[in-house]
């Protein structure tokens, strides 16, 4: 192949197809998505438990049966099966489908963390089912704003 025409071309248009390229190549390589943080394992690790074996499929059947937020409906990528009941304080709720609820981190919604979490991950809330119904397709500017959800917050376990 002979590319000694490139050579004749004028410099910008040589240096725009490099940049081209450039821009080109990280879009291919950059990974597609960071992975979701795990945030329910990262705090059990901390308690020194990790996740049965049956817990992939025991969250597929909770999705399936509960395939949106329960704060919003949002039925997107960002789902979290939630535990109402931290497995790593109630070991046999792990797999309990009655303590497993369907929350969204939807951004500017969060309502896995605000709602499932009080806003701090080591956190939890035991209410969870009332709360959905009470803050139901509430931002988390506005959660955040709400004085009911701002006591329980700081009265969190
Ligand atoms: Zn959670
Ligand atoms: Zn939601």
């Amino acid at each position: 192949m002979n590319i000694s025409w490139l050579l004749h071309l004028p410099l910008p248009v040589l240096l725009l197809a490099v940049v081209a390229v450039l821009i080109l190549g990280y879009a291919l390589l950059r990974p597609t998505r960071r992975r979701r943080r795990d945030h329910g394992l990262h705090i059990a690790r901390k308690h020194g438990r990790e996740r049965s074996s049956e817990w992939a499929r025991i969250a597929k059947e909770h999705r399936l049966r509960e395939p949106a937020c329960m704060a919003c409906g949002y039925r997107g990528k960002d789902l979290q099966v939630h535990h109402i009941k931290p497995f790593h304080l109630h070991p046999h709720l792990e797999l309990d489908p009655d303590n497993l609820i369907t929350l969204c981190e939807a951004k500017g919604r969060d309502h896995h963390l605000l709602l499932g979490h009080l806003d701090a991950w080591d956190s939890y809330n035991e209410h969870i089912r009332e709360d959905v119904k009470h803050f139901y397709r509430k931002t988390a500017v506005q959660i955040r704003a709400d004085l009911h959800w701002q006591k329980k917050m700081s009265q969190r376990p």
